[in-house]
């Protein structure tokens, strides 16, 4: 039998495309490797925009994850600066007219609230499928599947692939860039409440960045694997303290709403590294494939994815925009506030305060950071 569309992965992008198609009268199918209730993404926390929340609010979906205790921390404010330079910039939702700027939410929670209203509207999922191979044809696409060691083919005029890897789609070319650095990430405890706000400091050694997660912080701290390995092993109270001087934390600092930085840190927990990678297709779209999500980009976390045919070209042409800038924003970062070059210190901190004096150009950064570049 011929699908309409089958989507290779019910995670947060394939299972959000499955409901916002569930009334289009679309033969849709969508697959997942997991077992049903299950979430492979152990604790992990999204970090997502306001942009991202009305569209989880137009699915009936954001209600279900906003009164799960604990799973939804609002970013009131975002606090940009550089360590040992000038220069600061402060983004508000207040001044933006926004309830927040963007949200860390938590993946098992957001899964949960998808999965419930996947079943709720009658929408075809069959779990415990791991999709071993996607065969495009010009007239259709066929999807092979191991399930339950017995084997499941379908084949259908469209496959969205959503699986977080994208690495089944031979024919679309993956490009991969090393940063040669590890994020270390970990939660905090801090000493005064964290008030919603994130920060983002840019150091010579690379960025440090802390999202306020219910009433701790989560830490991305980028260093050298070496280093990553030295850290890792430190006893708490000695991570700790490298953790504020890497930060520049003064004394004087008392609590993050009224500071330029956080008050300090009493804790940490649930300490760990992984390398630091950029992944990209150049097209996003193929013969009867679509990649979407993580398939089709995976960040650094500095920043912090017939009728048919003219649909998917207009998709692609507005994520070549939105892709294209988010990772040259990222990659663009990197490459001026990741450096330890001193001569541009001066000129990123005049970049932090123009950004900051001048309001057109903050409201576009604020905007694009909450709802996408276009
Ligand atoms: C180590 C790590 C840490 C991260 N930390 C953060 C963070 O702190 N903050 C943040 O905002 N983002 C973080 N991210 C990114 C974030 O997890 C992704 O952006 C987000 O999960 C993307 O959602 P997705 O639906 O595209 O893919 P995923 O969340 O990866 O979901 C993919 C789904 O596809 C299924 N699947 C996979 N392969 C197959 C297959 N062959 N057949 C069938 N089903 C399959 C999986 O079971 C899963 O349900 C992190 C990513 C990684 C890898």
């Amino acid at each position: 039998m011929l699908h309409d569309l089958v989507i290779v992965g019910a995670g947060p992008v394939g299972a959000t495309l499955a409901l916002a198609l569930a009334d289009d009268g679309l033969d849709a199918v969508a697959l997942d490797a997991r077992a049903a209730g299950a979430t492979g993404r152990g604790n992990r926390s999204l970090a997502l925009s306001h942009g991202a929340r009305l569209i989880l609010e137009r699915l009936g979906i954001w209600s279900a994850v906003a009164g799960t205790r604990d799973a939804v921390t609002p970013i009131t404010a975002i606090d940009i600066s550089q360590r040992g330079g000038f220069g600061r910039m402060r983004l508000d939702a207040v001044e933006e007219g926004l309830p927040a700027l963007g949200y860390v939410v938590s993946y098992r929670a957001l899964q949960a609230a998808l999965d419930a209203a996947l079943g709720r509207a009658g929408n075809k999922v069959i779990y415990g499928a791991k999709v071993t191979a996607i065969r495009t044809m010009p007239s259709y696409a066929a999807v092979d599947t191991t399930q339950a060691d017995t084997g499941l083919e379908l084949s259908a005029r469209l496959v969205a692939v959503a699986d977080g890897g994208g690495e089944l789609v031979g024919a679309l070319k993956r490009h991969h860039h090393d940063y040669g650095q590890v994020a270390l990430v970990g939660k905090l405890e801090p000493r005064e409440p964290h008030g919603g706000v994130a920060f983002e400091r840019f150091t010579p050694e690379g960025p440090v960045a802390l999202l306020p997660e219910g009433e701790r912080y989560g830490f991305v701290w980028t260093t050298t694997p070496a280093q990553g390995e030295t850290l890792l092993a430190l006893p708490d109270a000695q991570f700790l303290e490298a953790l504020e001087q890497r930060f520049g934390l003064h004394a004087a600092a008392r609590n993050a709403q009224s500071s330029t930085q956080p008050a300090g840190f009493e804790g940490v927990t649930d300490r760990r590294a992984f390398p630091l990678r950029l992944e990209y297709v150049d097209r996003v779209v193929g013969q009867r494939v679509v990649l979407l999500g993580d398939a089709a980009q995976a960040l650094h976390p500095v920043a912090g994815q017939g009728g048919a045919r003219d649909r998917l070209a207009a998709y692609a042409r507005r994520r070549r925009v939105d892709r294209a800038a988010g990772i040259a924003f990222t990659h663009g970062l990197l490459g001026i506030f990741g450096s330890d070059a001193p001569l541009l210190r001066w000129p990123r901190g005049l970049a932090l305060t123009m950004l900051d004096a001048l309001p057109v150009a903050k409201r576009a950064l604020t905007r694009a950071m909450t709802f996408g570049m276009h």
